[in-house]
């Protein structure tokens, strides 16, 4: 048998840096060898050996319906069926801008790309069209992708790394970024384009803005001529309907949106006013396009993905995520492990510390700490797939049954002994 986990980490080493295409999913900061997925369906994945793993990974986001689900692979297999891809516009694209667009108050234009990072980046290079201005403030902890720029303090994969940003990127791409603490309002002056913050920290585990800090940003960037950037590339259509702009009910100027709106698909997007996008080309002078952007596939999965995810759906989400939260923190204090489970609506993190962290400093003491990687391992070998590193949050969806998740909480409880 060639296709075990460990051959193919092998294999994959020989060809890929660290045997993957992205570094947490090498499992160098939890240690060991990464799960292969042969298969997934709903919300379990099942490795290459035959093991089946409660995943709540679920691609980082993308899979808020559970993996394969039924009504969005006939999207994609109906899509694939008239060709994958043209240079020319499309009516799924049509659908899925006006879709998002209806969804969020004062998104009026869009533009769809094909990753996260694509969305955050050129939603960078727009605001600075826009004020005439360069400097762009980011808050430490927060992660907008892999573009030069935004990496400083970038959490997720990156604090995995051990890494405050990333060797190859030259001082001058970051000449003109401003690294400041998470739920502090800065200084902003008149050299600031825009303030780009994720509007819940969900890449350095799940820290939630405290009372204020969104407010403060926006009155901050209207004060200085500024604007306000929220990257919801996690937060959008999973946090509510309309993102973190209606739970919060504070507007950005310019959003960033990923994951889940591509239903599995490589889909970014970013938007603002009707006003502001036309600065983008060819109506203005923001240069920005892709050879794959709008793909007739992605925008099929997308689109199938959003007609799921109605009003009920989100009170669902909701009430699964506060079950598993409940029964986690529970689990917790029977075994007497010190541990945190913050909640924001169906965004669920996990903190091996005492005291729940309010930004990257706080975050990155509890992280390496060097409990998650045992709890980790400690639910693996009974079945529940947690991120591979301590600054990524657990992503409950759909699929995720009251029978899956108090099986969940069962495994979390025995691991959690296992490790007091
Ligand atoms: C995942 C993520 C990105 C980057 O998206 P990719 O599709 O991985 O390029 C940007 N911002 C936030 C908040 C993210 O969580």
């Amino acid at each position: 048998m060639t296709d075990t986990n460990e051959a193919l980490f092998e294999r994959g080493k020989l060809v890929m840096p660290g045997g993957v295409n992205s570094p947490v999913r090498s499992f160098r900061s939890v240690g060991g060898t990464p799960y292969f997925v042969a298969h997934a369906e709903g919300p379990y994945v099942t490795d290459v050996e035959g093991t089946r793993y409660i995943d709540y990974v679920q691609s980082y986001g993308p899979g808020i319906l559970g993996h394969a689900h039924p009504k969005v692979l006939e999207a994609v297999i109906a899509a694939a069926a008239k060709g994958t891809t043209f240079g020319a516009p499309t009516l799924g694209e049509v659908e899925l801008a006006e879709e998002l667009a209806s969804r969020i108050s004062g998104l009026e234009m869009l533009r769809l790309t094909s990753s996260g990072t694509e969305a955050a980046m050129s939603a960078i290079r727009l605001a600075r069209g826009v004020t005439g201005r360069d400097t762009v403030i980011k808050f430490a902890g927060c992660y907008h992708g892999h573009t030069d720029s935004l990496l400083a303090a970038g959490g997720s994969g990156i604090a995995n790394q051990g890494l405050s940003g990333s060797a190859g990127v030259p001082a001058g791409a970051v000449a003109d970024t401003i690294v400041a603490p998470f739920n502090v309002v800065p200084e902003i002056d008149d050299s600031v384009a825009v303030v780009a913050v994720e509007p819940v920290a969900a890449n350095m585990g799940l820290v939630a803005p405290t009372e204020g800090f969104l407010r403060g940003l926006r009155d901050a960037c209207d004060a200085a001529g500024a604007l306000l950037l929220f990257d919801e590339v996690i937060t959008g259509f999973r946090l509510a309907r309309g993102g973190a702009t209606e739970w919060f009910g504070v507007q950005p100027d310019v959003w960033a949106f990923g994951k889940v709106i591509g239903g599995g698909l490589p889909v970014g997007c970013y938007g603002a006013s009707r006003e502001v996008m036309g600065h983008v080309a060819p109506l203005g002078g923001v240069y920005q396009g892709g050879t794959l952007s709008g793909n007739p596939l992605a925008t099929a999965a997308g689109l199938a993905t959003l007609e799921l995810l109605d009003a009920d759906a989100y009170v669902e989400l909701d009430r699964i995520a506060t079950r598993l939260a409940t029964g986690m923190r529970k689990a917790f204090t029977d075994a007497g492990i010190p541990a945190l489970v913050p909640q924001v609506g169906p965004l669920v993190g996990l903190f091996f510390g005492d005291a729940e962290p309010t930004n990257f400093d706080e975050v990155k003491l509890i992280a390496e700490n060097g409990v998650y990687p045992r709890f980790f391992h400690e639910v693996l070998q009974r079945g529940v797939a947690l991120a591979p590193g301590p600054y990524e949050i657990l992503f409950p969806g759909l699929a995720h049954t009251d029978a899956v998740v108090d099986e969940s909480i069962e495994i979390m409880s025995e691991a959690a002994h296992a490790i007091a």
